[in-house]
């Protein structure tokens, strides 16, 4: 069953615009990506957040990949998020299909898709499920396992929830199939073309098996996600970084991006609860307060030591951890 190429490199325009947007894409690609063995992507239909974007031009669209593959001889793919999707997507030909983030937050709609790819005559060569916007390992599993149910390859991208990356999502998904190929789509997770090489590092790092990424023959002018869209050339040059092979620490990677991810997120956190003490500070000077008061450093103190027990973490770290903490917010007041 596995004839999936490796890498995995699905490229192309977030959405199909016109006839001539589709075919430069896909021309300046193949001029210029040499062997490396690209599914060409364009959207027909585009769930935006907001009904006043751009929707997608439907099933006209489709004529346009259609026509790509022949001229260029690229496996085309695009995103299904209906039946019909799905029926009309494979009479026309399109060899993968994928299942965007909004689409995955819905068990119903991706049991939908999964039947009429099980009733269609025409199977595709593959079909892609994006992670759900919201980060919930099981809801991604769960699709991944409704659209393999329909007999047909299925591949799984992490684009991470609103432009940041979620690796323990990903990763659990990862332990849980490790026999389903991952590909990263670092164009939705960043949401900025600047951060795409760094992004793109991850898919040797982690041992992924490809990438998702959205490639405009003019990013500033398209007509959705033209913050994140690179040019035909600045894709090509990541090319080598794409190709590269994994890493043979990846499984501690794994570890090291869960880490990262943590920290960003106490970090910030730290930040927020900075940010109330000035608050705070403002306030008790408004009702001539002063800044310390010891009662409630040591109630919290305790609360948080109660806690520490019954999570194996020695009093005298949370005394560290906390005081480090408070005498920071003090000086904010
Ligand atoms: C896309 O790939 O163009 C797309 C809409 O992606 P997502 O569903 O990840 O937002
Ligand atoms: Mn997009």
């Amino acid at each position: 069953m596995n004839s999936l190429p490796s890498p995995i490199l699905i490229v192309g325009p977030c959405a199909a615009e016109s006839r001539e947007q589709v075919l430069t894409a896909a021309r300046l690609l193949s001029e210029q990506a040499g062997a490396a063995p690209i599914i060409f992507r364009a959207g027909a239909w585009k769930p935006r957040t907001s009904p006043r974007t751009f929707q997608g031009l439907g099933a006209e669209a489709l004529t346009w990949l259609a026509e790509a593959r022949l001229l260029y001889h690229f496996p085309v793919a695009t995103e299904v998020a209906t039946p019909e999707h799905v029926r009309l997507a494979l009479a026309a030909g399109i060899d993968y299909l994928w299942l965007g983030a909004r689409t995955s937050a819905s068990p119903i709609a991706v049991q939908a898709i999964a039947d009429a790819l099980r009733a269609n005559k025409q199977k595709p060569l593959g079909v892609l499920v994006k992670n759900p916007v919201n980060p919930d390992p099981e809801l991604w599993l769960g699709n991944l396992q409704r659209i393999a149910s329909a007999d047909v390859p299925v591949i799984a991208v992490h684009r991470g929830c609103s432009h940041r990356p979620c690796w323990s999502m990903a990763h659990k998904v990862r332990l849980a199939r490790p026999d389903i190929p991952m590909l990263l789509d670092p164009s939705h997770l960043t949401g900025d073309a600047a951060l795409i090489p760094e992004a793109v590092q991850k898919v040797a790092l982690l041992a992924l098996d490809g990438a998702m990424i959205e490639v405009h023959p003019c990013p500033a002018d398209a007509l959705s996600d033209a913050v994140q869209q690179l040019t035909p050339d600045a894709f090509c040059s990541l090319l080598p970084d794409l190709q590269r092979p994994a890493d043979e620490n990846a499984q501690l990677n794994w570890y090291r991006a869960e880490i990262d991810e943590l920290d960003d997120a106490l970090w910030d956190t730290l930040l927020q609860r900075l940010r109330v003490c000035e608050d705070i500070g403002t306030w008790k000077k408004q009702h001539h307060m002063p800044p310390l008061q010891p009662e409630r450093f040591e109630q919290i103190l305790h609360a948080r030591m109660e806690w520490g027990s019954q999570h194996g973490i020695s009093p005298e770290a949370i005394e560290t951890i906390l005081s480090a903490i408070h005498s920071e917010s003090l000086k904010r007041q």
